[in-house]
């Protein structure tokens, strides 16, 4: 039997039902509930109107949408940044649109913080940084991540590179990334494996790793060891 996920958002008594379509929905509760609908892959259909303006200083992240009051994306209610570019080329990637890495659109990063920490948007649990692949911009992830941090944010990042794959990256900013995320989900999507793949993952094989900066002090230590 496929596995379902059933989540009440609190804040609106919206029902979200992943692993099932609308129609199968109807079938098992029509008498309890109103007319469904699909929706993005149980993401919010309503994006954020991006501003078109090119940022002429500070750090910058190329993002494909902005979205709020996300109950797919992580723990509890979240808003969520989906950053534009990805290289890895997973099969069956439901994403494609956010795979060119010119795509999208550019803002500086204290534009994308404004937009995510909009106090009109409560109430919020968290922000997720998904994608595309948010690695491939580490300087501004990182950036973003620092402002969300100094606001006290729980932190979410998907990233198609496994943990260890992130932790053998040259760039010092992925270390400082790592530090900084509450929940790495971590891994590409392998279709094969999309059945029953849990809550917040695309596919068996992704993980979702609390403090992905604790896992990498302990190696750095047996390095030095
Ligand atoms: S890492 Fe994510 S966005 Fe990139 S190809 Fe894989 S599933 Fe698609």
């Amino acid at each position: 039997m496929r596995e379902q996920t059933w989540i009440v958002d609190p804040a609106t008594g919206d029902l979200v039902a992943e692993g099932l379509t609308a129609e199968e929905v109807s079938a098992l509760a029509d008498d309890l509930l109103p007319t469904g609908h699909d929706l993005n892959c149980a993401r919010p259909l309503v994006s954020l109107p991006l501003p078109d303006s090119t940022p002429s200083s500070g750090p910058i992240l190329r993002v494909a949408r902005l979205y709020h009051s996300s109950v797919v994306d992580g723990p509890g209610r979240r808003s969520v940044c989906q950053v534009q570019g990805c290289t890895l080329g997973c099969p069956q990637c439901g994403l494609s649109s956010t795979h060119p890495t010119d795509g999208g659109v550019l803002l500086s990063v204290e534009t994308v913080a404004g937009l995510l920490l909009d106090p009109a948007s409560q109430p919020r649990d968290g922000i997720t940084i998904t994608g595309g692949e948010p690695t491939l911009q580490p300087n501004g992830l990182l950036a973003l991540l620092q402002r969300l941090k100094a606001h006290g944010v729980h932190i979410v990042v998907y990233s198609g590179y496994t943990l260890e794959a992130l932790a053998q990256r040259p760039e010092p900013e992925i270390h400082a990334c790592l530090r900084l995320i509450d929940l790495l989900i971590d891994g590409p999507f392998v279709a094969r494996l999309a059945d029953d793949a849990g809550e917040w993952r695309g596919s068996r094989n992704q993980r979702v790793i609390p403090k992905p900066g604790e896992w990498l002090e302990q190696a750095e230590a047996v390095e030095i060891d």
